[in-house]
């Protein structure tokens, strides 16, 4: 018995060096990443649901890695975070989705929202705000057509500076989302405090673990009582056409989801919004 018990010990050892040796394998390639410009951002359009038309999109990541080849974002975001990398990432993306989103609106004359994704890492940064109005200038996106997409993971710390923060972010002209709502345990009262323009629901506020959609009378309520908060409402991971009936019925505003698109990379964007 002692002997297992031993073996047992010397097999989670070796579980677990070789799930840190990954990890670190990956830390040590994701630190060059940015200056070898392996990076590139694909655009998940998003859909207003009264005209069926497309009024923004989300900046995702991609990571091209030279020897795994793509790496998703779940895989590297969570080490970018840990190791501080997300900073300068993170500003890359920000960056990057705002000059190609000035150009697409400059080319086509109306007006597209593009969305990018905070981490809490980088909204604890001092010169968060700053950056964001550097980047503006210098890009030429006019503030409306950025939203910044916080989750509320990184609302609840340090709550009193994050809420003069935002307010500032908004002084400036830029929208801010709450993402994964749904996820976390702050109700809409809590989000009262903070300067939020939209809500993104996340997939499991609609969807129920069981595949079941949630119930109309309680996702009609919350929308309406997100709009009398000034807020919108966007649902995320629309993948059947059954809930996006659902959701029309409950007059959410706004939709993503791969039934509409998937994220898709600048290129193929340009020819959709063109096409419609
Ligand atoms: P997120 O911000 O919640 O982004 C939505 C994710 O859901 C994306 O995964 C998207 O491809 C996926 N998705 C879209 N439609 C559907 C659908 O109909 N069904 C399902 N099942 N999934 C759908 P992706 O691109 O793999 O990104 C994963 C996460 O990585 C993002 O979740 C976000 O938290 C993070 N991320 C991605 N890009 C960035 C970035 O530039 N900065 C930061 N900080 N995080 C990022
Ligand atoms: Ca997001
Ligand atoms: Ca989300
Ligand atoms: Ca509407």
């Amino acid at each position: 018995a002692k002997n297992a018990g031993r073996n047992r010990y010397r097999f989670f050892e070796a579980a677990m060096t070789q799930a840190a040796q990954a990890r670190m394998a990956l830390e040590v390639s994701l630190r060059p990443a940015l200056a070898r410009q392996e990076f590139e951002l694909h655009y998940q359009p998003r859909i207003d649901l009264d005209g069926m038309t497309v009024v923004g999109f989300e900046a995702l990541i991609r990571w091209q890695h030279p020897q795994l080849g793509r790496v998703p974002p779940g895989e590297f975001i969570g080490i970018a975070e840990e190791t501080g990398l997300i900073v300068a990432i993170g500003g890359w993306v920000l960056r990057e989705a705002c000059l190609q989103t000035r150009r697409l609106v400059e080319e086509l004359g109306r007006p597209l929202r593009v969305s990018v994704n905070v981490s809490a890492r980088q909204l604890a940064q001092p010169g968060f705000v700053g950056e964001v109005r550097t980047v503006l200038e210098s890009s030429g996106l006019a503030p409306h057509c950025l939203e910044l997409e916080v989750t509320e993971s990184a609302l609840i710390e340090d709550m009193e500076r994050t809420a003069a923060m935002l307010g500032e972010l908004q002084g400036l002209g830029v929208k801010l989302a709450v993402d994964d709502f749904g996820t976390g345990y702050s109700g809409l009262a809590y989000l009262r405090r903070f300067p939020i323009d939209v809500l993104k629901l996340d997939r499991s506020f609609v969807m129920q673990e069981d595949g079941r959609i949630s119930a109309f009378d309680f996702i009609k309520a919350f929308v309406d009582m997100a709009h009398a908060l000034r807020m919108q409402v966007v649902a995320e991971g629309v993948e059947t056409a059954e809930v996006l009936d659902f959701l029309r019925a409950a007059s959410c505003d706004e939709a993503q989801g791969y039934l509409l698109a998937r994220p898709i990379p600048l290129d193929a964007l340009g020819a959709l919004l063109r096409a419609g």
